[in-house]
């Protein structure tokens, strides 16, 4: 137990220098083992020229931009100096031929980037994600559904690599979200009988623009089609775009999301949209209902849906949750589940599907309490925020901002909303989505719902352009009012005030016994109308009944009501506490989307090799932590191998014994394709693992001289040692890329 203490505390050791050693340059890192132990040796060291991630690029090309802006100043000030003979014209010639220079430098990062990132034209993004898709479903993490048979658009199954790295990002979250947060978990049905989404609005507006082909009748998504042809004439180099032109068709394209389907129809036709299969003539647009209808029962006579959403399930059982969290508010609810919506074409692979799973939350609370008790945790965050005002402007850029200052000059709308704002960039991180390629971009005023005053998405840059993944939306009080209206069950919650307050109260008293003389039938009309009225409908019924009788319209049939059937009155009365409807901040993560992302963001092919593709995902999502590689397929080294796999295991570590026989280098190259970032192998010597792997982290277990205890000893730290590694979050976005510290067993 000493002993593995000790080696706990070396390694945690060499794992800090090793990190810091990312950085570049080579560290030699002898270590005396504590007496009575193998002797062991860490190394790291830097195996081939840095690739530069991304993110690096992204700072080099803004480096290189700034490079070349100063020495065009420089070039403009020395050609002025030039014209008053202050000096030599060869001076300005070397400026002039520094500044080109620099322009070849700046492209060539450019270039690089677009390589890299999947970003530039959508020629080199298409190539990109070709690419990617190419590794994911040849190396099984995720399939085209029921393929022998053709597929159905829009399902994919996820295969071994996929299946487990889906577990790890919904652990991650509910680790990050439900335990961090204490919220309340639930498991609803998919199937959900009418009533539910009658109530919710589904039934009536879960709806999206569809165009037809007018002539082979194949549907399409109207906005889609607007977008994608924006996108091409704004993009066409060819054929330039007049400057008006340009700004019309760039601010159509920010606001596509918020067209009626008048305005939609009126775009379509101004740019002379066709079926982009045929050529054809499309129609006009009209609202398509997305959800999968069904019949719950064997009479057939029960209408069901699939669930477009898990956040019904949570509102409906909100009462009990509240009684469960003791009647206190604030609370979180949470569920992870599928989710169905017949999209209209979808053609975007993980990113648009018919059966996804989502990850959502309702933070229910006090409209009038909207601080957050743990935003100063986040206050200091700062993604790239797309407001409202950045993307109506001309630039059209996002800003990094702090979520503190956002909150504080009313760009988020409250506190509540921004904590999930910064909970949702650092879980993004988290699991490897680069920050750089990360935006939080508002809704606009039309994009909401009239219920919602503040919603933003977590939009990724990918091969796709900016993806939606994640939708963080306030949604006021709408949804526990609609459930509660339709379902007639009281979905308050109660406040009790510290000290009892005086408050004005008004009264409406009708007088039923004079009511029922004069309108008997429709008495009770009369009553409920007079008794639903608001305050405000009340005070202007009571000043016109001052002078006489007054009109009322009741569902378009109107009522002489006098002075005498009804009493309205004003009151100061003592009250303890209060019932109100709780708002909710709502965040939805699409997990199939995230995903997705997180795969472009961690791809890349080694540099001069496009068939060497790696993954380098982050140590928690990584589908298996480590690969054990007998370095040849003998049973000595075999043995070691399965028993360093047994004690992976037990600690929980997964990982994977390639006994293939396959040269090391063909191994590593696999490893590489499944992201997997750790690799133990076993060895008749210590040596440095052949150069060109990816794995952030090897180990090399020597087999030298005779199997003893001591060996077994090591082979233990192995599982120790890497477990403390994987907890540790090697960024993913620069460092591990250009080092492959090892440590060596001897
Ligand atoms: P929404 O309820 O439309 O705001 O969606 C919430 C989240 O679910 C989005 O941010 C996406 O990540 C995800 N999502 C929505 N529709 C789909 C789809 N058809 N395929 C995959 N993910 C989706």
């Amino acid at each position: 137990a000493e002993h593995l203490a000790a080696a706990a505390t070396l390694l945690r050791r060499a794992s800090n220098l090793l990190a810091r050693s990312f950085l570049g340059g080579a560290a030699v890192l002898p270590q005396q083992w504590p007496v009575g132990c193998p002797q062991v040796t860490f190394r790291c060291w830097c195996t081939s020229p840095a690739r530069m991630s991304a993110e690096a690029l992204e700072k080099a090309v803004e480096a290189a931009q700034a490079a070349v802006a100063k020495q065009g100043d420089t070039v403009r000030s020395l050609k002025a100096e030039l014209k008053e003979g202050k000096i030599e014209k060869t001076a300005v010639d070397a400026a002039i031929a520094e500044l080109k220079n620099m322009r070849l430098v700046l492209e060539s990062k450019q270039q690089e980037l677009e390589k890299v990132a999947g970003k530039g034209s959508s020629q080199t993004k298409e190539l990109f994600r070709a690419q990617v898709s190419g590794v994911l479903e040849r190396r099984l993490f995720y399939i085209p559904s029921f393929r022998i048979y053709n597929s159905v658009a829009g399902f994919y199954d996820y295969g071994p690599p996929g299946c487990s790295i889906k577990q790890n990002v919904t652990q991650a979250w509910r680790q990050h979200f439900v335990l961090e947060e204490n919220m309340l978990e639930l498991e609803c049905p998919a199937v959900t009988p009418e009533v539910v989404l009658k109530a919710s609005g589904h039934v009536e507006r879960f709806t999206d623009f569809m165009v037809t082909d007018t002539k082979t009748g194949e549907c399409y998504r109207a906005d889609h089609l607007l977008e994608h042809h924006l996108e091409a004439i704004l993009e066409d180099k060819k054929n330039p775009l007049a400057a008006d032109a340009k700004k019309e068709a760039s601010h159509l394209l920010a606001t596509v999301g918020e067209l009626s389907a008048e305005s939609l129809g009126a775009a379509l036709t101004k740019y002379d949209i066709k079926a982009p299969d045929t050529a054809n003539d499309i129609s006009p647009p009209f609202a398509f209902n997305l959800m999968f209808k069904t019949s719950i029962g064997p009479k057939g006579d029960l209408v069901g849906y699939l669930r477009p959403e898990t956040a019904q399930g949570i509102f409906v059982n909100f009462r009990d949750l509240l009684y469960y969290n003791g009647g206190k508010l604030p609370f979180a609810g949470a569920q992870i589940g599928n989710s169905y919506r017949n999209e209209i074409s979808p053609r975007a692979g993980l990113l648009r599907v018919r059966e996804f799973t989502q990850a959502e939350i309702e933070h229910f609370m006090n409209p009038a309490e909207t601080e957050h008790p743990k935003f100063a945790a986040v206050a200091q965050v700062a993604p790239l925020l797309y407001s409202r005002a950045l993307q109506m402007g001309d630039e059209k850029k996002p800003k990094a901002m702090s979520l503190g200052d956002a909150v504080a000059n009313g760009i988020i709308d409250n506190q509540t909303l921004g904590y999930f704002i910064g909970r949702t960039y650092l879980f993004l991180e988290k699991i490897g989505i680069n920050p750089a390629r990360m935006r939080f971009r508002q809704h606009l005023q039309h994009e909401m719902a009239h219920y919602s005053s503040d919603c933003w998405d977590a939009e990724v840059e990918t091969s796709y352009g900016w993806v939606e993944c994640v939708g963080l939306a306030y949604r006021g009080a709408y949804d526990l009012t609609v459930h509660s209206k339709a379902s007639k069950i009281d979905l308050n919650a109660h406040e009790k005030f510290a000290e009892p307050r005086m408050v004005e109260q008004f009264k409406v008293s009708p007088n039923r016994k004079e009511i029922g003389t004069s309108f008997k039938k429709e008495a009770k009309a009369v009553t409920d109308f007079l008794e639903g009225m608001s305050e405000c409908d009340a005070m202007e019924l009571k000043s016109k009944l001052e002078a006489g009788p007054a009109d009322v319209s009741i569902d378009g049939a109107t009522y002489t009501i006098t002075p005498s059937m009804v009493g309205i009155e004003k009151k100061m009365v003592k009250m303890t506490g209060r019932n109100y409807t709780p708002a909710v901040v709502e965040p939805s993560f699409g997990i199939g989307r995230i995903m997705y992302a997180m795969f472009e963001h961690a791809y890349y092919c080694r540099d001069g090799d496009e068939s060497r593709s790696v993954f380098r995902f982050t140590n928690i999502v990584a589908p298996s932590k480590a690969c054990v590689f007998p370095l040849l397929n003998k049973p000595e080294l075999n043995e070691i191998a399965s028993k360093v796999s047994t004690m992976l295991t037990a600690t929980g570590l997964s990982n994977i014994v390639d006994t293939t026989g396959n040269t090391i280098g063909k191994r590593y190259a696999r490893t590489d394709e499944l992201g997997i970032p750790f690799a133990v192998t076993v060895d008749y010597q210590v040596r440095v693992p052949p150069v060109r792997c990816c794995l952030p982290f090897g180990v090399v277990v020597a087999l030298t001289g005779r199997r003893s205890v001591g060996l077994w000893r090591v082979c233990a730290l192995i599982p120790k040692a890497l477990n403390s590694l994987s907890q540790t979050a090697i960024n993913q976005h620069g460092s591990a890329r250009c080092g492959r510290p090892t440590l060596l067993f001897a």
